[in-house]
């Protein structure tokens, strides 16, 4: 093994790995040597649909065609999340958390106007974005370039076609070794470093620096280092999945603009609209439910939502340990993906993980051993900090629930489940909302506004202070007030000059968007 790092060995060839990979290679060029070993024997997880909008810069960094992306990955746009029956499971329960700021954000009390608007939803008051998806508009037209926006947009894809597109760029157009084989055994320097990956007919494949993209078996940091897995089973008890993909009842209606996430007994459904079919899971807790009992739900949810009724043998289960690596680089080895950690799937904070932290160490990647360990303490406060505030936010769904269908619900409201951090919060966004004060780090995966949507979205209400609303500013009504005026106003604009999200998809697929 040399001093200075110059091969790189990614060992997964799941999203993860390729998402790693593409990133190293188009950053780095020939300057780094990268390596990707995936077994043919172990498959991918092959979930993982929805994605957050840093994906557009990360596939425009890989150099991929946004218009092929479209094409060869399913891929539809996704403009944010609605959440239904999460309040209380009542007629009417329904938010959404779009992509886009609320109109106005930095410079007006939205909250202090919004609350003088009883009734209206928050996030259907300050953004445009939650009226453009109930309208199935698209988030951009025709004309507009890849990558580039009209509303703010992430994906639904196939994540089993994603990887076979990465793979293809990444050989074909960056220059990545493909090895496709099983690894047998690692291989160790005197140092206690990784020294080589011991495969079943490639021999040994030597490497500087290894990441391991092995999905939740994490056979590196995890099997071969022992770095221990940190549950957080006590805060979020969803620890299963079931998914199945149906046809779309009209092939030509109307495509959904984003996940639908419903709460059901004991954990809630997914719903992803793909161009050619739908994606539909149940994540559930097998401390208050059954896996036959959870087959049946999601079964009733496909046939109610306008499905036709899915075979058990189309069904697959998935398990979940909740929780994250305590740390995800160690030595010479970092975990990127499931290998380094999963909570659940709620809010799609896995892929933005993943393009995090392989952008993190790719603009961080360590020129020789002797700098490594800095780096990587670095890497891992950065990432005990994301993992913390990943469970905050997605705890942040549960407490606030009143639905006393099961103790799934009243569970997750019990005061020892909570996080310490996000109890204060909780305690503090009674006076003030949640702001930037509270979210400070410069790449938060989850903003101040994002918080502001759930809240407000599950019927979180501020108390109002003496003399007035949560706002001191004088003029705070009237400013809130024109936001609101602007962003209805944004919205009549869009819908009527969008194209409906299905005619977006076939005309990216058939003609392809713009490139600059
Ligand atoms: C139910 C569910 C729903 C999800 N939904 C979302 C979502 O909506 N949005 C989101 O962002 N994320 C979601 N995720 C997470 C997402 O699926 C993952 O982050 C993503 O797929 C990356 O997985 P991975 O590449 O880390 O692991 P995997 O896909 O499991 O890949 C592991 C790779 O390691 C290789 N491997 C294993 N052992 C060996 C060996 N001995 N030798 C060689 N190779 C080996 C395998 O061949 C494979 O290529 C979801 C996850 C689950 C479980």
């Amino acid at each position: 093994m040399s001093e200075a790092i110059r091969d790189v060995v990614i060992l997964g060839g799941g999203s993860a790995g390729w998402l790693v990979a593409g990133i190293l290679a188009a950053d780095h060029g020939r300057s780094l040597r990268i390596t990707l070993v995936e077994s043919p024997d172990v498959a991918t997880v092959g979930v993982g649909e929805g994605t957050w909008p840093t994906m557009r810069d990360t596939l425009r960094r890989i150099g991929v065609s946004e218009s092929a992306f479209i094409r060869e990955c399913d891929a539809s746009f996704k403009q944010g999340s609605k959440f239904i029956g999460w309040r209380d499971g009542g007629a009417h329960d329904h938010y959404h958390h779009p992509f886009v700021l609320p109109q106005g954000y930095l410079d007006a009390d939205l909250v202090g106007g919004w609350l003088q608007h009883p009734g209206v939803p928050f996030g259907e008051l300050v953004s445009f974005q939650p009226h453009l998806c109930e309208a199935g508009r698209a988030p951009k037209q025709f004309a507009t370039p890849e990558f580039a926006a009209v509303a703010n947009y992430a994906y639904h894809l196939d994540a089993g076609k994603l990887g076979g597109f990465l793979r293809r760029h990444c050989v074909d157009m960056l220059g990545v070794r493909h090895v496709s084989d099983h690894v047998t055994a690692i291989e160790s320097g005197d140092n206690g470093d990784i020294s080589g990956l011991r495969t079943r007919d490639h021999d040994i494949v030597a490497g500087d620096l290894f990441i391991d993209c092995t999905g939740m078996r994490a056979l590196l940091l995890g099997e071969h280092y022992g770095i221990a897995h940190a549950s957080q089973g006590h805060v979020l008890f969803t620890d299963r999945a079931i998914a199945v993909q149906v046809p779309h009842a009209d092939p030509e209606g109307p495509l959904a603009c984003q996940t639908l996430s419903t709460a059901q007994r004991c954990g809630w459904t997914w719903d992803i609209g793909l161009p050619s079919r739908r994606g539909l899971g149940y994540v559930y807790s097998s401390a208050h439910t059954s896996d036959d009992e959870a087959a049946d739900v999601l079964r009733r949810h496909v046939v109610a939502t306008g499905g036709a009724e899915p075979d058990g043998a189309a069904m697959r289960r998935i398990g979940i340990r909740p929780g994250y690596r305590e740390r995800s680089w160690h030595r010479n080895c970092v975990a990127i993906g499931l290998s380094s950690g999963f909570v659940e799937p709620l809010e799609a904070s896995s892929l933005v993980l993943v393009e995090l932290a392989a952008t993190m160490l790719s603009e961080q990647m360590p020129a020789t051993r002797a700098t490594m360990d800095t780096v990587a303490s670095r890497f891992n406060d950065s990432f005990t900090y994301r993992w913390e505030r990943v469970v905050d936010f997605l705890k942040l769904h549960y407490v606030l629930s009143a639905r006393e269908d099961s103790d799934f619900w009243r569970d997750h409201r019990r005061p020892e489940t909570i996080p310490d951090r996000l109890r204060a919060m909780l305690e503090l966004w009674r006076h003030q909302p949640p702001s930037r004060y509270d979210l400070p780090r410069v790449d938060e995966i989850f903003p101040s506004a994002s918080y502001q949507y759930v809240l407000y979205g599950m019927g979180f209400r501020p108390e109002a202070r003496t003399g007035g609303g949560p706002s001191r500013r004088v003029d705070a009504a009237a400013k809130a007030n024109g936001y609101f005026r602007e962003a209805a106003e944004l919205s009549r604009r869009m819908i009527a000059a969008l194209p409906s999200h299905r005619e977006m998809i076939a005309h990216a697929t058939r003609h392809g968007m713009p490139r600059l």
